[in-house]
């Protein structure tokens, strides 16, 4: 418990850290970003046109970036509505198969009358993307990745210190990978924490999946075992409210997601 407690505050430190740089930022980026436009939109020389879309495309790149710092620093805004677990796997699991590749399938183990869950159904949506590439990359040669879902009707005991009592609904996205070192593990929520090399990983997937449950009222656990697999656990709050379908679409239009 006393590591545990060490392990949430050094992640409240990182995210106060990054959330405000991330800030500053996504200000300044904005910023570039929009002359950049503008500057497109009023030039016809071939050569300035060609200078400044590549700046542009460099600039939009990082605004993403300091978008998934901000989402972990708990400073982006969630709209979180009541959510069926089991459509939103559903529904991405054409995406999912088509972002992680041929060599990897995805099995899906959905339990039966899985409850609602309060969240931000695009940041789910996100998060599952995730975690699925990295469990694609866990397994260069092939393998499954598994997404199940289940109902928790009251709080695993060893997560009674971070989360209020009450139902959860559990999404777990397992893969038969490499694993995480003891090492790794450690500090795989970290922001900036890869082992994927120069260009490949930014190391914010993690930081990012652990900012939404987090923000959510939940949480996320990893379990690893080298050259066996990983279990990435999101903890989400039930609700029993019912999604307002008007809302949704409402939501859905406003952040052209869907
Ligand atoms: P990135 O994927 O950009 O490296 P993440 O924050 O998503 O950043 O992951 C951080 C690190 O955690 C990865 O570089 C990798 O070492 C480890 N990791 C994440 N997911 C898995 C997994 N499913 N299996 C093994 N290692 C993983």
């Amino acid at each position: 418990a006393e590591a545990r407690l060490v392990q949430a505050q050094k992640m409240e430190a990182i995210g106060q850290l990054t959330g405000g740089i991330a800030h500053d930022f996504n200000n300044l980026l904005t910023a570039v970003i929009g002359s950049l436009d503008l500057l497109l939109r009023r030039t016809d020389d071939e050569k300035i046109r060609r200078l400044a879309s590549m700046a542009l495309q460099a600039g939009e790149r990082g605004a993403t970036l300091t978008a998934q710092l901000l989402s972990f620093s708990r400073r982006q805004h969630l709209s979180p509505v009541p959510v069926e677990p089991n459509q939103v796997v559903a529904s991405m699991a054409d995406l999912l198969a088509r972002s992680i590749g041929a060599a990897v399938t995805v099995e899906l183990d959905l339990a039966d009358d899985v409850w609602r869950a309060m969240v931000d159904p695009t940041q789910l949506e996100v998060v599952l993307l995730n975690l699925a590439i990295n469990a694609r990359d866990a397994m260069p040669s092939g393998g499954v990745v598994r997404i199940a879902t289940r109902n928790l009707a009251a709080v695993p005991d060893a997560l009674t210190a971070e989360l209020n009592p009450g139902a959860y609904v559990a999404i777990e996205v397992a893969d038969t990978g490499a694993g995480m070192t003891p090492a790794v593990l450690a500090r795989a929520f970290e922001p900036f924490f890869t082992t994927k090399g120069q260009g490949k990983g930014t190391g914010l997937g993690l930081a990012q999946v652990y900012g939404f449950a987090r923000q959510s009222g939940g949480t996320v656990r990893i379990v690893s075992a080298e050259n066996e697999g990983t279990v990435i656990t999101l903890y989400l709050p039930r609700t029993t409210e019912v999604a307002d379908p008007v809302a949704i679409e409402r939501l859905a239009q406003a952040t052209g997601s869907r």
